[in-house]
């Protein structure tokens, strides 16, 4: 016969973990399930290895979902404060990197080993390496699993999105969700980077390693942060960024001089060094290697002085530099994206318990459902509050 619990967790990710410790502290008995051989594998290596847990900042504008407002109710009742007072409790120690993003001193395992001692603390069992082969619903939730057979009233599903399978992503959420009658928003992958069509690959992997401070925008999307030319096309926080608001076809606007107008600068430093050539002027602000390729990619003047270049060719070439509009070939996909976009309908879960509204007992945490944060922590953040949501309901 079944072991009996109160409440099932299907991920011991950043929100299974979390939700845990936090219903088991409210009492219940719980039971997280991972086929992965570690728990909290994604935290281990996210952030450079130093996990970037939360943000200062952390809101619900910077969230992206088929309903924007869903998120705000869970984001309010376990804020960026109460996760960093945990990490306070735990004495790990932490550092604010750029735009209110913290980060482990030491390593993200510090916040891996936090999850599991709160778990352990309380009580909830961690149980790696079992494969979930059925999901089952007959008055209560059966588990049919590679090492038993299991049940609850209560079923939460924290197994995350689809972005680096190799470390352990399925698409067992999305699945369950399906059976118990909920729709998903198509998933695409996001936080990744894009790749460039073959000329243009080509011309921007010459400069490959160079970083520069741009705005990105694209849709509603608006970023500034620094791009990176790669071998394959472009990557950085600013690309990473925008790829979330980012659909096959699009064109990104990429302003490479986001402090100012160029064509105002072209034509004052031409009335002030006429003598002086393009090339030369443009590499007191570029690397002279991405002056080469950008004069290649827009058939720039380089060789000319500022006095041969008229007006008119000024404003061609100031729309190139403030407002280019580079058409990416697609992204790196799932293999490198941060985070899965779309997921769980959250028009069919409640946004103050996470439940679902179409099959009582059942609750969506974490990455699963269809809120995407920025880079910079916000995925994290997601993560705490739904499965904080989740505890609080169960
Ligand atoms: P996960 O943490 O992915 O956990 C899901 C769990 O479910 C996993 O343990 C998995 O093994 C398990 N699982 C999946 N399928 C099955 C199955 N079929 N059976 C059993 N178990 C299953 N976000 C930030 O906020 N800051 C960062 O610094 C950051 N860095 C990142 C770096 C990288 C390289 C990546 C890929 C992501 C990063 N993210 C970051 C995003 C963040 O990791 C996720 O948004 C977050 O982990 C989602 O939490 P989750 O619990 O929903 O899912």
């Amino acid at each position: 016969s079944p072991q009996q619990y109160d409440t099932l967790i299907i991920g011991a990710g950043a929100a299974g973990l979390h939700c845990a410790a936090n219903a088991a502290r409210r009492g219940k008995r719980v039971l997280v399930i991972d086929h992965a051989k570690q728990a909290g594998k994604k935290i281990l290596i996210s952030g450079g290895g130093r996990c970037n847990f939360t943000n200062l900042y952390a809101s619900p504008e910077n969230y992206l979902s088929s309903n924007p407002h869903f998120c705000k109710s869970a984001l309010s009742r376990y804020t960026q404060w109460d996760f960093i007072a945990l990490v306070d409790k735990h004495q790990i120690s932490y550092h604010e990197k750029t735009l209110g993003q913290l980060f482990c001193d030491d390593s993200a395992k510090d916040i891996v080993k936090m999850l599991l001692a709160e778990c352990d603390q309380y009580g909830a069992r961690v149980q790696l390496r079992t494969e979930v082969l059925a999901v089952e619903h007959n008055g209560q939730y059966l588990l049919k699993t590679s090492a038993g057979h299991y049940q609850a009233e209560q079923l939460v599903v924290a197994c995350g999105g689809l972005s680096m399978p190799k470390l352990g992503a399925t698409p067992l959420g999305y699945q369950i969700a399906e059976q118990f009658g909920h729709s998903i928003i198509p998933v695409r992958a996001g936080l990744v980077p894009f790749t460039l069509q073959d000329d243009q690959k080509q011309r921007f992997g010459e400069v490959s390693g160079i970083s520069v401070p741009v705005t990105a925008a694209a849709n509603d999307g608006y970023f500034r942060e620094a791009l990176l030319f790669t071998h394959r096309g472009v990557s950085g926080p600013a690309v990473l960024q925008i790829s979330s608001y980012w659909q096959p076809g699009d064109a990104v606007t990429v302003n490479l001089l986001p402090d100012m107008d160029a064509f105002e600068w072209l034509k004052n430093q031409q009335s002030e060094q006429p003598k002086v050539q393009l090339s030369t002027l443009l590499q007191s602000v570029f690397p002279k290697r991405l002056v080469n390729a950008l004069g290649g990619e827009f058939d720039w003047p380089l060789n000319q002085r500022l006095a041969d270049i008229s007006h008119a060719r000024f404003e061609t070439i100031a729309d190139n530099l403030n407002s280019w509009s580079l058409k990416p070939n697609g992204t790196e996909g799932y293999r490198t994206a941060e985070v899965t976009l779309g997921g769980v309908n959250v028009d069919e879960i409640s946004s103050k318990t996470m439940e679902s509204k179409c099959q009582p007992g059942l609750y969506f945490i974490g990455e699963v459902v269809d809120v995407t944060g920025w880079l910079g922590g916000y995925n994290f953040q997601w993560a705490w509050a739904s499965a904080y949501a989740a505890a609080e309901a169960l």
